[in-house]
């Protein structure tokens, strides 16, 4: 079942997604070297609650904390822990979620430790360009499938692997509704996409093979072949006009500059 959204509750989700972007954007300002995952969930948590939210993912089917924050070769849904300490030349996605006046909010972004390869920069951009694309196609008219095959046609003129697994969704009151927004697919197939639709892209778009292990923690999804894996999410409103992004990266890009 797809829920349309009136334009107040629209304006909920950007309140939330808002909440969402500056929450990464104040994680992003903690992330270097020797700084632990649990030491930056402290401080999404706090940052949450201080702005009358709560996380949305802490409790959620069980999650112990209040990111996923899955570290190179963890491609999502990995688990803050005191035992992970940032390396330079790491990569670290970190997703974050919010539930505040009813509605929840949900991004992502792949940060950098210091300097990273060459290699792994370009495996971040073309991620964040693949999101980019897709959330072009995310309009009033056109289908999943256009998103889908927009994400996965960019990542993988760059040879890269488009995880099959796990994939986007609705966004509205619940934070999993449909339809689901796979990241890999054909044009003209799939769910329409109507004025009202509020959905999170995802690409999850892994440096090697497609593959992924489901890690024995029951959470962290992992790539088989352990090269790196980045991932970065949009919650978008769907309108007639084109795609009303109510996730703002500036925010974080303004604060990794500052
Ligand atoms: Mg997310
Ligand atoms: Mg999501």
């Amino acid at each position: 079942m797809i829920y349309l959204k009136t334009d107040e509750e629209i304006e909920l989700l950007r309140e939330n997604n808002i909440l969402v972007s500056k929450t990464l954007a104040e994680v992003g300002r903690h992330i270097r070297p020797g700084v632990t995952t649990l030491e930056l969930d402290r401080i999404a948590e706090e940052f949450i609650r201080a702005h009358g939210a709560v996380p949305a993912f802490l409790g959620y089917q069980g999650f112990p904390a209040s990111l996923c924050i899955s570290v190179n070769e963890q491609v999502v849904h990995g688990i803050p822990s005191a035992k992970q300490v940032l390396e330079e030349g790491d990569i670290v996605s970190v997703d974050c979620g919010t539930f505040m006046k009813g509605f929840v909010g949900d991004s992502a972004y792949t940060f950098a430790v210091g300097e990273v390869a060459g290699e792994v920069r370009q495996l971040m951009d073309v991620t964040k360009e693949a999101l980019y694309k897709g959330t072009a196609q995310a309009k009033a008219g056109n289908r999943v499938g256009d998103i889908s095959a927009a994400v996965q046609a960019h990542a993988e003129s760059f040879g890269y692997g488009v995880v099959r697994e796990l994939e986007g969704h609705g966004l509205g009151r619940k934070m999993h509704e449909d339809p689901g927004v796979p990241n890999y697919g054909a044009r003209g197939r799939g769910p329409l996409l109507k004025e009202g639709m509020v959905i999170c892209i995802e690409p999850m778009i892994n440096m090697g093979s497609k593959a992924v292990v489901f890690e024995r923690d029951g959470w962290t999804v992992r790539t088989r072949d352990r090269k790196p894996a980045a991932h970065y999410e949009f919650a978008v409103a769907i309108r007639k006009e084109g795609p009303d992004v109510l996730t703002d990266f500036s925010i974080i890009e303004q604060a990794l500059k500052d």
